[in-house]
């Protein structure tokens, strides 16, 4: 089991119980983080203060990824409270429903500009700035979440694959830019999971079924096996890994016909 005792965490992207990094954060509590979560708008904040009740002493911040302020004012908090950083875990995404429902060929510029914005610049803007924070601590640990929809056309991830593609390409120009101060970036790339975002893309059922059929491992995967693979990439277990896309999806990525 990797330990993470004595190490501080920042976790975006919970929205309730069943987010990848609700169940993120569940594993690096008990492998001994102490961390500080985060909740996007007045709706889920109740959920996320509910949730971090089961983790030790964490701390409950508000933080949309596409306000400049409010990531100042978390990196401030977390800086006052836990007086650096060990690792960051980005877990937030989003594209607007009608990206999702109509044809790729009918993307607005609009809903291309949020869905990059929301699911990708968002790294490069919370990773600069907890950058100081890592840097205190002699070096750190960035990971994201990602999907094979970056490099395969899944039927309706649409802009979400677009979105997946560049935060695929941030996480290997920022392992690059960080490397030398020893701040490590890389992404899980999960199967198909029921979660709330998934639950936006159209026929999602499908998705899980074929995946269920064609993994090598005949089964899709469940929250605790994508947690105990983005616990190796946060910990020091992997502490000569970075700029790496790891898979998590029973196999589903090696598949021909
Ligand atoms: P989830 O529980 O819905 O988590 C997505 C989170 O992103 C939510 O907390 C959401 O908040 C948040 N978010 C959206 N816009 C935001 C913003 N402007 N600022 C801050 N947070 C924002 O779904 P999930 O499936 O666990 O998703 C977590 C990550 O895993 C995503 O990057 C997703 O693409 C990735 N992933 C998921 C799957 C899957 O099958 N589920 C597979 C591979 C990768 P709201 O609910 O308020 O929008």
């Amino acid at each position: 089991m990797s330990d993470l005792s004595g190490k501080h965490g920042l976790v975006v992207g919970v929205a309730n119980k069943r987010s990848i990094a609700w169940a993120i954060a569940q594993a690096a509590g008990a492998a001994g983080a102490r961390l500080a979560l985060t909740y996007q708008g007045e709706r889920l904040e109740e959920n996320v203060r509910e949730l971090s009740e089961q983790l030790e002493s964490a701390i409950v911040m508000p933080l949309d990824v596409t306000n400049d302020q409010q990531i100042a004012d978390v990196v401030a908090t977390i800086d006052r409270n836990f007086g650096g950083l060990d690792f960051l875990l980005h877990g937030a995404a989003f594209a607007l429903k009608a990206e999702l429902d109509n044809p790729f060929l009918e993307t607005s510029r609009e809903g291309f500009r949020i869905a990059l914005d929301v699911s990708a610049y968002s790294l490069i803007a919370l990773t600069r700035a907890v950058v100081p924070l890592m840097e205190r601590r002699g070096g750190g640990s960035v990971v994201t979440l990602t999907h094979l929809g970056s490099q395969r056309v899944f039927t309706n991830y649409n802009v979400m694959g677009v979105a997946k593609a560049a935060l695929e390409a941030s996480v290997r120009y920022l392992a690059s830019d960080l490397g030398a101060r020893n701040i490590r970036v890389n992404a899980v790339s999960a199967g198909p999971v029921k979660t709330l975002a998934a639950m936006g893309i159209k026929d999602f059922s499908s998705i899980l079924h074929v995946n269920r059929e064609r993994a090598p491992l005949k089964r899709n995967v469940e929250l605790a096996e994508v947690a105990d693979a983005a616990l190796f990439l946060l910990s020091p277990q992997s502490r000569a890994v970075t700029g790496e896309i790891l898979f998590v999806d029973a196999g589903f990525n090696i598949t021909g016909i």
